[in-house]
């Protein structure tokens, strides 16, 4: 199973994933060209994807989602609720592209389980990620304002997670750029997850086995890769955990390609 976070943050989300000879993306929230680009660092033509998963409706999320679709004659895969709040800003798609997922409900794409799960976010029904290839599974949770049980328990046991380490709560509060309600909806429930949030969880997914660990969908303005990395590894050595021994732990960058993860099956 090969991924790859090509793009992940508030300025625009696209992550490839493929196992056997299935690729896809998780969201298409960048220009269609700078999509093609990332895809064409990683050997990848877009010609040969076979759908795209979509999140939810934000256009960092969506924003070369349409173009791409009717480039390539990729389906679009999202939710009944995500359809109808994207409707009018990813232009028009054709009938045959158009395929409806649904929380908690499993399906094949190609060789590659795919399983959406809800997160608590301020978009009409958006949801996060699990994909199956084998024995291996990739996880994908960001744009949550909570890790609640149900997304513990959804994505625990996965073999890689890329999970949002959006803002130092502090930073964002001393930020002159955002007014109140901005920073209020980022720090509620259905905002974006801090830091130390993300710390927390990663450790109770790493109690729960996962082993491959990205920070991702990291603020521009209000963190930095060093202070969300810091974070998180503060955390885990509190723990003993040791970072880049026991697991590894990677960041996504916001504007580059983040690498090619391959992940093998162990014993
Ligand atoms: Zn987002
Ligand atoms: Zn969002």
């Amino acid at each position: 199973m090969y991924f790859c976070p090509l793009y992940s943050g508030s300025s625009g989300n696209a992550l490839f994933c493929q196992y056997g000879n299935t690729r896809l993306l998780i969201d298409a929230g960048k220009a269609g060209r700078c999509i093609d680009e990332a895809l064409a660092g990683i050997g990848v033509p877009p010609g040969t994807l076979d759908g795209i998963l979509i999140t939810h409706e934000h256009s960092d999320h969506i924003h070369g989602a349409g173009v791409m679709a009717r480039k390539y004659h990729l389906p679009l895969y999202a939710t009944q609720e995500t359809w109808r709040a994207m409707a009018g800003k990813i232009g028009k798609i054709p009938g045959d592209l158009i395929r409806t997922v649904q929380s908690g409900k499993g399906f094949w794409l190609g060789e590659i389980g795919v399983e959406p799960f809800s997160i608590p976010h301020d978009a009409a029904d958006p949801v996060g990620y699990r994909l199956w290839g084998g024995t291996l599974s990739v996880s994908t949770a960001t744009d949550l304002g909570a890790f609640t049980q149900d997304v513990f328990e959804r994505i625990s046991g996965s073999t890689l997670v890329l999970l949002e380490s959006n803002h130092d709560p502090d930073m964002l509060r001393a930020n002159p750029n955002y007014n109140a309600q901005l920073k209020a909806r980022i720090l509620g429930d259905r905002g974006h997850l801090s830091n130390e949030s993300c710390a927390g969880a990663l450790l109770r997914l790493i109690a729960g086995g996962t082993r491959h660990l990205i920070l991702g969908h990291l603020s521009g303005e209000n963190n930095t890769p060093v202070l969300a990395r810091r974070v998180s590894e503060t955390a885990m050595l509190r723990e003993g955990i040791r970072p880049g021994e026991d697991v590894q732990l990677a960041v996504a960058l916001r504007d580059q390609p983040g690498g090619i993860y391959m992940l093998k099956v162990t014993g």
